[in-house]
């Protein structure tokens, strides 16, 4: 037996199942052998050999799902702290992003990869809009099947039309060698539905469909998509069920209905939304439209790739807003309608039944792969008492508490270590990524890039004298 396909078992932990009744269990042993859950109970036999850890003090529950992540964009981490949308489109579609040699979206893939599986993401989509060639796509690909989470491919190439990329022999040669029995998770093809009534995305949508995979659309995202673009992929047949709709963050009331009624779901980014400029954050209208959430966390160019934050700001920016509206009609909100307990749903099972994957993925029961994370640190004093299990994941819980991550069975972090995962090697290239881009850019428009300049404020004149 090696390492890899001996049996776990995590002891005593409290289990948030979100099986279809949301079953929580205290005290409770999760089982895993080989690479699928066998067994969710009290006090379980484990088979001889099992490793087992103890998850006392700590909150079991399924993996993460985050269903829109710019992880070549990694290798930038934090560079566009301050930016708006429009500056991060001057930089990476207009002027910065035409840099990119395939070495550093695979620099930017492969950290980008394990910050996910590090923070209980076991299932990320990589949305790589970077692959300007086939080289490129080649790269991303092999730093994906390098780190061992779970990983979605959607292919796109910000610097072309859709219509182009999709439609070469090239990019079938590419499904055909690393997609087709290859590594990954899933497939889906990403590009986005300006409302050029030209609708040349056509032929991108015929490849997708030709394929037999999904296509995941930047949509509502203000100033950029809108209800145009709905309509188009409406009118045109293309709003099939498992289409992703990222953002939808500025659509009419009939957009959000086309989309629910077709069978699609929206991808959250709740940080970014807020920060960015997309939109406000979608939660509170797609409730009402009963379309299903998936969350996401968009790119580490600004945020980090943990789901713990996109919960926390989703959670907050729908309320935020109920309260917002009620003030506004001289009304006060006494109950909320959103709860802790459905964005956990949003991060896992949301993520799950975006992907097509929630038979595989996105609940602890017996049969299901074993996406698994613990939450666990004693030495953090927010750990305790745990009360509201899925408010301390949201609320209390970050990045740093994820005590134990499995991924199909295999022990992929644990102790808060990550194992058999090269971090120092992802560092080094993603330094040099860095170090190219500075000295291709020169100090001075790097400067100017990661600074843009704060306009003007405008005080207002205070009426009121300070005296004593
Ligand atoms: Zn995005």
């Amino acid at each position: 037996m090696t390492e890899s396909d001996r049996p776990v078992v995590l002891r005593n932990g409290l289990v948030l199942t979100m099986d279809d009744s949301h079953t929580v269990l205290t005290d409770a042993d999760v089982l895993v052998v080989g690479d699928r859950i066998a067994e969710v109970g009290h006090g379980l036999t484990a088979p001889d050999g099992a490793l087992e850890i103890d998850a006392g003090g700590g909150i079991i529950m399924p993996g993460m799902v985050d269903t829109h992540r710019h992880m070549w964009q990694t290798a930038m981490r934090g560079y566009g702290a301050d930016w708006t949308l429009t500056q991060y489109f001057v930089w990476y579609y207009l002027e910065s992003g035409k840099l990119f040699r395939p070495e550093d979206v695979h620099a930017g893939n492969l950290l980008g990869a394990i910050e996910a599986v590090d923070s209980g993401v076991t299932t990320t989509v990589d949305w790589s809009h970077g692959l300007q060639t086939i080289d490129h796509a080649d790269a991303a690909v092999d730093a994906l099947e390098a780190v061992p989470g779970r990983f979605v491919l959607a292919y796109g190439n910000i610097q072309q039309g859709p219509w182009q990329w999709s439609t070469t022999p090239e990019f079938r040669d590419f499904h055909a060698r690393r997609i087709d029995g290859g590594k990954l998770a899933g497939f889906q093809l990403a590009f986005d539905v300006p409302g050029d009534p030209a609708f040349q995305e056509k032929a991108a949508f015929e490849v997708a469909r030709d394929l037999g995979v999904t296509v995941t659309t930047h949509a509502g995202v203000w100033g950029a998509t809108n209800d145009d673009g709905i309509r188009l992929m409406y009118e045109n047949g293309f709003m099939t069920p498992g289409t992703v709709y990222v953002h939808a963050a500025t659509l009419s009331s009939d957009s959000y209905h086309r989309i629910a009624a077709t069978g699609g779901s929206v991808s959250v980014s709740t940080e970014s939304e807020q920060s960015a400029g997309q939109g406000y954050p979608p939660t509170w209208m797609l409730r009402k439209h009963d379309i299903p959430v998936s969350l996401s966390m968009d790119t580490s160019v600004w945020w980090s790739g943990d789901l713990f934050s996109a919960m926390r700001s989703t959670l907050s920016a729908d309320r935020s807003r109920e309260h917002l509206e009620a003030h506004g009609a001289k009304e006060t909100i006494t109950h909320h309608h959103l709860r802790a307990e459905q964005v956990v749903d949003w991060a896992t099972r949301g993520g799950a039944k975006a992907l097509g994957m929630d038979s595989e993925i996105g609940a602890i029961t017996p049969g299901r792969k074993a996406d698994v994370v613990l939450i666990k640190n004693d030495d953090s004093p927010a750990m305790s008492p745990v009360l509201h299990p899925y408010g301390h994941v949201v609320y209390q819980a970050q990045r740093g508490d994820v005590h134990t991550v499995l991924v199909g069975g295999k022990v992929v972090k644990t102790d808060g270590k990550l194992v058999g995962v090269d971090l120092a090697a992802a560092r080094a290239k993603v330094g040099s990524t860095v170090d190219y881009l500075r000295e291709t850019m020169g100090e001075d428009l790097w400067q100017r890039g990661m600074n843009p300049e704060i306009p003007e404020s405008r005080i207002l004149h205070n009426p009121y004298q300070y005296t004593k």
